[in-house]
């Protein structure tokens, strides 16, 4: 628990939040300025600020209720697909430093499709040569 922080005033019960679902160690509730409507927020119930130091136990468990979620969504608005987005760090776009996860459903033409088409789609970037993919293959792998 850290004194500060919105999450975990949440988690604590102090600060209010629209809870779609809690066990005992995660959390999820409505994200306050929601991408599109049922956008959802996962948390561990834990204080854990980014992917870099949160145990790998807690993540691959938030993940499994990640997934649920992720039905429960698609199906109560009607959505035709979902983005889960996370951000690590201020300049990544984490504004709440307090690990989440997005849970975002997704229409055609939604406001997040020219943002995601620019951000992960195969012609928001230009083609990489295979030379230079395998050699940061190799440099990621290094540091594993
Ligand atoms: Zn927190």
């Amino acid at each position: 628990m850290s004194g500060s922080c919105n999450f975990c005033k949440i988690v604590s019960g102090e600060n209010p939040a629209s809870i779609v679902y809690e066990d005992d160690n995660v959390l999820a509730f409505m994200d306050l300025h929601p991408a599109n409507v049922g956008h959802t927020l996962v948390i561990p119930k834990e204080h854990w600020e980014t992917i870099y130091d949160i145990s790998e136990k807690v993540l691959s468990n938030l993940f499994a209720v990640v997934k649920r979620i992720s039905v429960a969504v698609k199906k109560a608005v009607g959505a035709e697909g979902v983005s889960i987005l996370q951000f690590n760090g201020r300049v990544a776009g984490q504004s709440v430093m307090h690990f989440h996860v997005h849970v975002i459903p997704r229409f055609r033409g939604d406001v997040m499709s020219k943002l995601m088409g620019a951000m992960l789609g195969p012609t928001g970037f230009e083609k990489a040569e295979r030379k230079d993919l395998d050699k940061i293959a190799r440099k990621i792998r290094r540091n594993l």
